[in-house]
């Protein structure tokens, strides 16, 4: 994989603050004012750099924060949003209009599952659920109104790995855009350097690492950030997803030290997940010989932050998986939480939490077993510790 250096292009931007400040000052205003009513009238019109109108269009803090990102996924330009919902939603919402579809992998975050099989038919947008690695049923699943392939680079919660170079190509064929939903993997996996056309992240999760705050990007040429953002038809303008600039400021200073807690997170899960296989458990993580993609993802990532933080154990039963959650949290080894990409150890049953707007069914058919944990691990700085302390908690509740 070619290398590219996200973490060295977020270093270099180069901001002070309002009084020479070392972090950029907060723009603490929705509104702004102009020395004239034509400077006004130009900005509505987009003919004017560097002023600002309105926070719901833009402020300082955001575009800072949206220029660090679109830095670190290599992309012309990025929008920041009010949570990765709002990225995806508003990204769906400027490509499909009635009567189009969409081609998206089956496994796919809960919320954004939800908003295309039960939101966007209402719009008379169609989705079609594929197996993302079952390339050639993708490409049938196309049709002439298609405008958009959807996945995860890593899915959420199976962790499977999407191969964005083929899906790229499909795209490209058929004319499609490719969207890219990057949380599990920032740094990690650079989906733009390997075709995507559009790149999404929830901030939410470890780009901000703190989890304190609600946020979105989306990650896409300077046209397409544009067209989001263009006063009379743009998604994150009208629908008004607009991330605050309190939070922009903050998102933006923990985004510094993303490089080196991801290295961490990954040392970590590789070493859960290695030991977690030895003492039989059943453990998918992408950083394993036996996943099904391991080769695949070896060849996509930048190898020095490693294959992430997330890994899932499948306990058989949900009785099984709820026991050893409280077990864990019991022992201070982690929350029984959803999410990710926070400093400590987060475990959630995805069948019955993030994944729960999926038919039973339909989580059968793409093998979401009820037991199944998803585990983000933490930035523990003692992990073999904590496999004892985990350990314990598994052979008293009866998995191994
Ligand atoms: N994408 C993925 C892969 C997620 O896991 C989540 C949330 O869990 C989202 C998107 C939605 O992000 P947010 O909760 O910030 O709206």
């Amino acid at each position: 994989m070619e290398i590219f250096d996200a973490a060295s292009n977020i270093q270099d931007l180069q901001y002070f603050g309002e009084f020479g400040g070392v972090n950029p000052s907060i723009s603490d205003s929705s509104t702004y004012t102009f020395l004239s009513a034509k400077a006004m009238f130009d900005t509505f019109e987009g003919n004017t750099d560097g002023c600002y109108l309105y926070s719901r269009h833009s402020s300082p803090s955001n575009l800072y924060l949206s220029e660090a990102l679109a830095k670190m996924e290599g992309t012309e330009s990025a929008n920041v949003t009010a949570s990765g919902m709002g990225a995806i939603t508003s990204t769906l919402l400027q490509l499909c209009k009635s009567g189009d579809h969409i081609v998206s992998s089956r496994t796919i975050y809960g919320g954004t599952y939800a908003f295309m099989k039960n939101f966007l038919p209402d719009l008379n947008i169609k989705t079609d659920f594929v197996d993302i690695n079952n390339l050639e049923k993708i490409e049938k699943s196309i049709t002439p109104n298609t405008k958009v392939i959807f996945c995860e680079t890593v899915s959420n919660p199976l962790l499977e790995i999407a191969d964005i170079t083929a899906l790229s190509k499909i795209a490209k064929k058929h004319n499609l855009k490719l969207i890219v939903d990057n949380t599990f993997s920032p740094l990690s996996v650079v989906p733009k350097l390997l075709g995507a056309d559009i790149v999404i992240h929830s901030l939410t999760k470890f780009i901000n690492g703190s989890s304190d705050s609600i946020g979105g990007v989306i990650c896409a040429s300077q046209e397409f950030i544009n067209d989001l953002k263009n006063v009379n038809s743009g998604a994150c303008m009208l629908l008004g997803p607009t991330l605050d600039s309190l939070r922009a400021a903050s998102i933006l200073k923990n985004l510094r030290t993303l490089h080196i807690r991801i290295k961490k997170h990954s040392e970590n899960a590789l070493f859960l997940a290695e030991n977690f296989e030895k003492i039989g458990l059943t453990v998918k993580y992408p950083g394993l010989k036996n996943h099904p993609q391991h080769k695949l993802y070896s060849e996509m990532i930048q190898t020095e932050y490693g294959f992430g933080g997330l890994l899932t154990l499948d306990v058989k039963t949900a009785e099984k998986a709820d026991q050893l959650m409280e077990l864990m949290q019991n022992e201070n080894l982690g929350y029984l939480a959803v999410s990710l990409g926070f400093y400590k150890t987060l475990f959630t049953a995805s069948g019955s939490s993030t994944s729960s707007e999926i038919p039973e069914d339909e989580q059968k058919e793409m093998g979401l077993s009820k037991g199944l944990i998803r585990m983000s691990i933490g930035l523990d700085h003692d992990i073999k510790r904590t496999f004892e302390k985990m350990k314990k908690c598994m052979q008293k509740v009866n998995v191994i």
